[in-house]
């Protein structure tokens, strides 16, 4: 699809970013382009149109396509944070990292009991953070429906740690 083929031109490869060994997929480049940002926006709002309650975005390039997702959607937006951000009362789970853990938070109560959420954010790597958010999810008593992602990593397989949810995954382009 000419979408795929113009984000696949569009981000950037950054080779040992942050680290040595990581190849980091910068999408910074999509905002110098008004008309593929958009294009990416119709793309991810078809996948959950009348299909949620609210939107979770993950911070911070999570924020990027969230909320104009959740504008278009004409549904809520929420922010999870890194811990420490947000003031009280926050609800928070703890999650692995490659080395030692990290916590996010969410708003209590901004998510509704019952409400079917989407998650998104940019990028699926190992799934580590999308699994937290999710659990924050059910924590306020709503149910995960959707995850989305303008890319997935295949390699780091976090696709496998979101079947348990039954929720629908999706990502414009994979790596
Ligand atoms: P995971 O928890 O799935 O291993 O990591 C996903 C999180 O790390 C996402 O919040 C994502 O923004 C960030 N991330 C990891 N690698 C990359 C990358 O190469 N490019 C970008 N844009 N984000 C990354």
């Amino acid at each position: 699809r000419a979408l795929i083929r113009k984000l696949e031109e569009t981000i950037e490869n950054v080779p040992d970013f942050p680290i040595p060994g990581i190849q980091f997929k910068d999408i910074s480049p999509i905002f110098l382009d008004p008309k593929l940002y958009e294009d990416v926006i119709v793309d991810l709002v078809a996948f959950s149109k009348g299909k949620v309650d609210a939107v979770c975005g993950i911070e911070s390039r999570g924020y990027l396509f969230g909320i104009a997702i959740a504008v278009a959607l004409e549904v809520p937006f929420i922010l999870i944070r890194k811990s420490g951000k947000l003031p009280p009362p926050v609800i928070s789970e703890e999650y692995d990292l490659e080395y030692g853990s990290a916590v996010i938070e969410t708003r209590e109560g901004q998510i509704k009991p019952g409400q079917k959420v989407l998650i998104h954010d940019d990028l699926l790597a190992t799934g580590g953070t999308t699994e937290a958010a999710a659990k924050l999810v059910e924590k306020q008593g709503a149910t995960v429906s959707q995850f989305s992602f303008l890319i997935g990593l295949k390699d780091l397989k976090g696709e496998e740690k979101l079947k348990k949810y039954n929720a629908e995954v999706y990502h414009i382009l994979e790596y």
